[in-house]
């Protein structure tokens, strides 16, 4: 989940290095470290690991030591093997100090291979599986005589995904990369006499105009000259090299110092004119044309539609999928995408798969894109990154211009894909011109989410406030909804345990008296969550069960009923009866919930602990 740069120029590169990785931290901010090559071809190793910003910090000892170089790699940790501190932090020397590599994934041989290097004699100084790689290389280098020949070989002796780049005091000025298995890849681009490579094309959207994604067996090799992609017979191989896209929203590099506000508040403030962006496209345009990324025979020859993705991404998958069975009566399917990647799917040329994904660059979900690929299936991913890998391995994917979601927890990213899978429908019941009443009044709905949405965002912050002390003061929180709104309340529960470390779980409201009844005490909140079209009196009878155990009761419901509010401690009402789209509105006073429990407690919203924003690591 790391992130990787490289950078080699006719200057110095530090400062470029540093701003690579300030774009790459999202993906792994537990430390940061950098290797940059000297002028007598020695390596300055810098590291970061006491802060949830390490490249700023990086930024500031680089600053101080005033070094300056014309090659170096760098890198942001999510730590898999060994604690976060110094020593684990990368860049890794091999034994003779030869040899600096940073290094991204699982070395799944791990134990086997320390053995191996213990019993010849090296000492390994990390915790970290990537340490391992560096003495390989040097090692290999010594008995062959050859670096890349060092380097095929090692790549061929670890197992799981890798991505690596080292550096080889023998040949400066030089950076090598390579991919092991079904690892993201590394990306590379070059201009005015400045070479790139990095784990992820966002890194290079400031440095290059193209860039080329590399596969599993290339080795890249950029120097002060060149930039060159071989196989293991030395031949060149020819990556796809795609035009990079700038996102025109992307606002994130205003981000720089933003340890006091915090870009979650403002994410989750955009969320309107995200949503609005959407509906100008996708519902207020011609229905008709208003996907023609999508491959229209292929969709409506499907039998079965399978939503698929990973934490927030399958939340909103689970939510597409009830909406594509009760709006357009087709089956669908929910599946983790960490299980989708090695399932046999039943009639697969019958299947569209819909990838979830908002970074394009979640291995697991990539792994399921390829699967159904595979199989024959039609794939189409909904991402917020065109540059990314989920796009690209897709038959098609749409985009939903959010702008760059930088916060740890999804947002805007969430509810503008429940907004990406209500505009599909509209679509597809246009063009089987089925339930054009209800999708009628879906479409004049729609229109008025600007000011139902403003009303909720616009809440007052002091009611969340007083609110959110229930949640922090609470040892445990449930959430409970019915039907459409349990994605929502898994996405609930979701926010709290990311954010505020809560212990936190959702259920489907029926599901209560089945066993999380025996949980419930009065150091418990329950957050309820009561959508249109269910039997509100049902979920007051459920209410009243909980209000009997003493358990604190906060509700979100679509009308004001004085029987909810007098059992519930406090009420948010938001008047909307669309089924549909509630739920799109109701995630959004529990976003905020999360949000403050989590500076009540005294903690980084944007940055919590054990997590990234891209999750690059099966
Ligand atoms: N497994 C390596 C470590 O724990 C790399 C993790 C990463 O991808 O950041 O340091």
């Amino acid at each position: 989940m790391c992130g990787i740069f490289g950078c080699v120029g006719e200057k110095d590169v530090s400062s470029l290095i540093i701003k690579g990785l300030k774009r790459l931290e999202y993906r792994g901010y537990d430390s940061a470290g950098l290797c940059l090559e000297t002028d007598d071809s020695n390596f300055e190793i810098l590291k970061s690991s006491n802060s949830n910003y390490p490249v700023d910090v990086l930024s500031k000892s680089l600053e101080k030591s005033k070094i300056t170089s014309n090659a170096g790699i760098g890198h942001t940790r999510w730590a898999t093997h060994g604690p976060i501190n110094n020593i684990n932090t990368h860049p890794h020397f091999s034994y003779s100090k030869n040899i600096s590599i940073v290094h991204n994934g699982i070395v799944e041989n791990y134990d086997f291979l320390s053995k191996f290097l213990i019993r010849k004699g090296v000492n390994i100084f990390s915790q970290t599986d990537s340490e391992l790689i560096a003495h390989l290389v040097d090692l290999m280098l010594c008995s062959k005589g050859n670096l890349k020949s060092a380097i095929f070989s090692v790549s061929n002796m670890l197992e799981g995904s890798n991505t690596v780049a080292l550096m080889s005091k023998e040949i400066p000025q030089t950076i090598f990369g390579f991919t092991t298995n079904s690892s993201g890849g590394l990306v590379v681009g070059e201009k005015n006499n400045y070479r790139f490579l990095s784990s992820d094309s966002y890194a290079l959207e400031n440095f290059c105009d193209s860039v080329s994604f590399t596969s599993k067996d290339d080795l890249v090799i950029i120097s002060n000259n060149s930039l060159k992609v071989i196989d293991q017979n030395n031949l060149p191989t020819f990556p796809k090299n795609i035009n990079l896209i700038k996102d025109n929203n992307d606002n994130s590099d205003e981000f720089k110092d933003l340890q006091t506000n915090f870009i979650i508040e403002k994410e989750i403030s955009e969320q309107n004119s995200a949503l609005k962006k959407i509906i100008a496209k996708r519902i207020l345009d011609k229905p008709h044309d208003a996907f023609p990324e999508i491959n229209r025979h292929r969709l409506l020859s499907s039998r079965k539609i399978i939503f698929t993705g990973m934490g927030s991404s399958y939340h909103a998958a689970q939510y597409g999928s009830l909406l594509f069975e009760d709006l357009l009566e087709i089956d669908t399917k929910v599946e983790f995408s960490s299980e989708l990647k090695n399932k046999k799917i039943i009639s697969p040329d019958q299947t569209t798969v819909f990838a979830i994904t908002q970074s394009g660059e979640t291995a697991d979900t990539i792994e399921a894109i390829r699967n159904a690929k595979q199989q024959g299936a039609y794939v189409i991913s909904i991402v917020e990154e065109s540059n990314s890998k989920a796009a690209i391995n897709s038959d098609s994917y749409l985009l939903l211009g959010t702008g760059k979601e930088i916060s740890v927890a999804a947002t805007k990213t969430f509810t503008s894909t429940l907004l990406m899978c209500n505009s599909i429908c509209i679509y597809l019941a246009s063009l089987l011109d089925k339930n054009n009443h209800l999708i009628t009044r879906l479409k004049e709905d729609f229109m008025k989410i600007d000011n139902n949405m403003q009303k909720v965002l616009d809440c007052c912050d002091y009611d969340y406030l007083k609110v959110s002390k229930f949640i922090s003061d609470s040892e445990k929180v449930f959430f409970i909804g019915k039907n459409l709104s349990f994605p929502i309340v898994n996405e609930g529960s979701l926010k709290i345990q990311e954010i505020s470390k809560i212990n936190s779980n959702s259920f489907i409201e029926g599901e209560l008296k089945h066993g999380p009844n025996a949980l419930l005490d009065k150091n418990s909140t329950i957050i309820s969550i009561i959508g249109p079209g269910e039997n509100i009196n049902k979920s007051i009878s459920s209410l009243r069960e909980i209000a009997s155990r003493n358990a604190n009761i906060i509700t979100i419901s679509f009308v004001e009923n004085s029987e909810i509010q007098d059992l519930s401690n406090y009420s948010f009402v938001i008047e909307n009866n669309n089924k549909y789209i509630f739920p799109i509105l109701s995630v959004i006073p529990l976003q905020k919930l999360a949000f403050m429990s989590a500076l009540n407690l005294g903690l980084d919203p944007d940055r919590p602990q054990n997590l990234a924003k891209t999750v690059t690591v099966e």
